[in-house]
């Protein structure tokens, strides 16, 4: 990825507020008065690492004019909200590319919320089946005669 002054070895608004910044105030209360789950931890984890001297430091260079600072490693943690803008942008730019020229409609799918404990701790077979009958439902919808009820 390329470099210069202008993006990231620009250096940051000091009055900006980051993720971070509230969980190094608030995280450890948070997490003695909230379950908070062992991915959750990691993650809280990682955003307040990112960037600090714990994960130690490199040299960044300028590609326009070689000028060279030290930096702090990224935790690379997706939902690290300092890590994953350029990776959002990307992604977006990705599936705006992958869009036919029609119009859309936005469906929601909701589930009882009673489900919640069963999705969390079997994510990838549940969110299957969701996917698979979202997926069919708006079909067999459209595939009925209008006369049909
Ligand atoms: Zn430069
Ligand atoms: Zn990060």
């Amino acid at each position: 990825m390329k470099k210069t002054h202008n993006d990231s070895l620009a250096p940051k608004k000091q009055e900006q507020v980051e993720l971070a910044d509230i969980f190094h105030l608030y995280a450890d209360d948070y997490r003695q008065s909230h379950a908070v789950s062992y991915e959750q931890l990691k993650v809280m984890h990682h955003i307040e690492i990112c960037r600090t001297a714990v994960l130690g430091g490199h040299v960044e260079q300028c590609d326009q004019c070689g000028f060279e600072q030290n930096a702090y490693n990224s935790c690379r943690d997706r939902h690290c909200p300092k890590c994953q803008t350029m990776t959002k942008e990307q992604w977006l730019n990705d599936r705006k590319a992958e869009l036919l020229p029609c119009g859309y409609f936005h469906l929601v799918f909701t589930l009882p919320h009673d489900l919640n404990p069963i999705i969390l701790s079997n994510k990838r077979t549940t969110l299957n089946i969701l996917f698979a009958a979202c997926q069919s439902n708006p079909s067999s919808l459209c595939q009925r005669s209008p006369v049909e009820t």
